[in-house]
């Protein structure tokens, strides 16, 4: 069947679209529901990456939706020269689930939020009168694509071509204790973690690690950055994927699911941390708007009421469980990695990108990256039965001779 739709859209695209995408996998969407997107191709697709980590509702949420269309009917936009409701009241729900947190600053997107985290960790040390400059993040770790934050992101194909970076951001080997002990001193301001790699390959921390990072911080007095824009929002089991250890971020920055869709972001920051912006170090026009807060209070709410952080953590063990399964069967997967609804299969062959088309053309939407691994991040809102049919048309693929 020819797609119309879907050609029109490609030529648009590649005529008048900054090709910073590439070849985009071929779909164009016309409506979801639930766990399912319906293309105008006609068909239904199983979605288990979420808009990556985003749409943790699914699609077409009821409370979302009726928050959105409720909040716009209202007003969309006024502007942070005036007193927002919905804003303070995300602050203090955030504030209130974030242990070490003490105040909340919107962004609309990840980046910005790192921006944010990054910003407030120099100008802390600079309105005591001793400026740190220098953050510590770590290799193949990613923060996003603004100037600083794609500095921080530890992947030297993101840096080259936009040289000079800012100054004074380093990285070290990720899990490596020593290699963080030897790069902090009294000059660094921040250390910049995530606790599971997103973009880097679904790779975990080590709780020693984690620990070690937390008392290096302690001890040379930098800022710890917990980086929760992926792992937060319940997808690990917990609000916070730092809540698995005993971690208390100066810092804390989470973007992707927090909306449900609708961009936000947001840095939350211990109130001794948050009083080092006064009026005019910071802002934004549209971080924090009306309706991204709406968005943000009904993702929340219907958290809380679904129970969809312990959800996240039972569902992630029964579709650990299944790709066990079929690990043991196939011999085609050689690791299963992350932790809750945030999983990285690693299979045995460099074909990800093929056994991802493979999955697309089947009506599954997940992502690979490199060339051997595959990530699923799918809303939290997600059933028994979806995991088996997933995994019993992956085991087909896997087993298929190529
Ligand atoms: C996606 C992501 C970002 C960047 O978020 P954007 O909204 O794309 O700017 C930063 N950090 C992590 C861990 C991410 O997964």
């Amino acid at each position: 069947m020819v797609d119309s739709k879907l050609k029109k859209a490609i030529g648009k695209d590649s005529k008048y679209y900054m090709n910073t995408f590439g070849k985009r996998t071929p779909v164009c969407f016309t409506e979801g529901k639930g766990m399912f997107l319906f293309g105008t191709d006609g068909k239904k697709y199983l979605d288990l990456l979420g808009g990556i980590a985003v749409n943790i509702l699914g699609h077409k949420n009821k409370e979302l939706t009726e928050a959105l269309c409720s909040q716009a009917k209202k007003y969309i936009h006024c502007s942070n020269l005036y007193y927002i409701k919905e804003q303070a009241d995300l602050a203090e729900k955030l504030v209130n689930i974030c242990p070490n947190a003490g105040k909340a600053f919107f962004t609309n997107s990840g980046a910005e939020a790192n921006e944010t985290a990054i910003k407030l960790a120099r100008i802390h040390f600079y309105k005591q009168g001793s400026p740190r400059p220098k953050i510590i993040s770590a290799n193949n770790s990613f923060h996003g694509r603004t100037l600083a934050a794609v500095t921080a992101t530890g992947q030297p194909k993101y840096h080259l071509p936009f040289e000079p970076l800012p100054k004074e951001f380093v990285h070290v080997p990720y899990n490596d204790i020593q290699a963080l002990k030897g790069e902090a001193d009294k000059n660094t301001c921040a250390v910049m973690l995530e606790i599971i790699q997103g973009e880097g390959g679904i790779v975990s921390a080590t709780k020693e690690y984690l620990e070690a990072a937390a008392n290096i911080c302690r001890q040379t007095g930098a800022l710890l950055i917990i980086d929760e824009i992926q792992t937060g929002m319940g997808r690990t089991g917990k609000f916070f994927s730092f809540e698995h250890f005993k971690l208390k971020p100066d810092i804390t920055t989470l973007a992707k699911g927090l909306g449900g869709g609708v961009p936000i972001g947001c840095v939350l920051a211990s109130n001794e941390v948050s009083q080092s912006f006064s009026p005019g170090d910071h802002g934004t026009t549209f971080g924090g708007n009306p309706l991204a807060c709406s968005a943000g209070l009904a993702v929340l709410e219907k958290i809380k009421n679904s129970d969809l952080v312990n959800k996240a953590s039972a569902m992630g063990d029964y579709f650990r469980e299944n790709l066990e399964n079929i690990m043991q069967t196939t011999k085609k997967i050689t690791q299963i990695r992350g932790r809750g609804l945030m999983i990285g299969i690693k299979l045995s062959e460099p074909n990800a990108v093929k056994v991802k088309d493979e999955l697309f053309r089947k009506g599954y939407l997940v992502n690979s990256i490199g060339d051997d691994i595959l990530r699923v991040l799918p809303p939290l809102i997600i059933k028994k039965v979806h995991i088996e049919v997933f995994c019993k048309d992956l085991e087909k693929i896997l087993g298929e001779k190529k």
